[in-house]
């Protein structure tokens, strides 16, 4: 998705060879025109899956999905991961490992928002080692839904995440592939456009 490319390499900040600051558009500062391109995107990129729920993980996930969910029509749920004093009973849970943070939190939905008439479209802002797909996957999994793809806004594909889903024959769809960080240079996987 050539406009996302060309955001994170003028606003991207490769903060090391395994990580990338893309706090200016996604991470803290939102930019909702460039949310609304990428829900069209993934809209474009699902429309053809029945999906009928949204599952993302807070907070960074949340803006892509929402506009994923408004063009496609269909509810967003965000995985909490902390359990709210008001959210206690019927619910679905899960670890992840955070990349990040380096901490493992858990994460959580209330069963009544996701059950196994559902096809859920999983959306995330980053894919890195999997493991925030995995525990939605998991999620997903245990309100028994069909899972009909995974859609990630950037994939660092130097990292394992995205060939372990792959593998395991989920559908993933990524808007921009970064192929390498060294030197402080964002450098994207050479691919055909959508
Ligand atoms: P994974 O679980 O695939 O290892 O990592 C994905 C999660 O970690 C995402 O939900 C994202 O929030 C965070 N993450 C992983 N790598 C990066 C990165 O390079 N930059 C930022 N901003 N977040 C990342």
């Amino acid at each position: 998705m050539d406009i996302l490319k060309e955001k994170i390499l003028t606003e991207g900040i490769a903060l090391s060879e395994t990580v990338l600051k893309v706090d200016n558009f996604l991470n803290h500062q939102v930019d909702p025109s460039l949310m609304h391109e990428i829900g069209r995107e993934f809209q474009n990129r699902f429309e053809e899956k029945g999906i009928t729920k949204i599952l993302t993980l807070e907070s960074s996930g949340i803006a892509p999905s929402v506009m994923a969910g408004l063009l496609m029509g269909v509810p967003v749920i965000f995985a909490r991961k902390r359990q709210s004093l008001t959210l206690t009973d019927g619910l679905l849970t899960s670890e992840v490992y955070s990349y990040t943070k380096q901490e493992i939190n858990k994460v959580c939905v209330a069963h009544k928002f996701i059950g196994e008439d559902d096809t859920v479209l999983i959306i995330d802002d980053f894919l890195a080692n999997g493991k925030a797909a995995e525990a939605l996957i998991h999620l997903a999994d245990q309100a028994g839904a069909e899972i009909a793809g995974i859609g990630i806004v950037i994939e660092k594909a130097f990292q394992e995440g995205g060939s372990a889903l792959r593998e395991k024959g989920y559908h993933v769809e990524s808007l921009a592939r970064i192929a390498n960080l060294e030197a402080g240079k964002i450098e994207f996987v050479k691919e055909k456009e959508h």
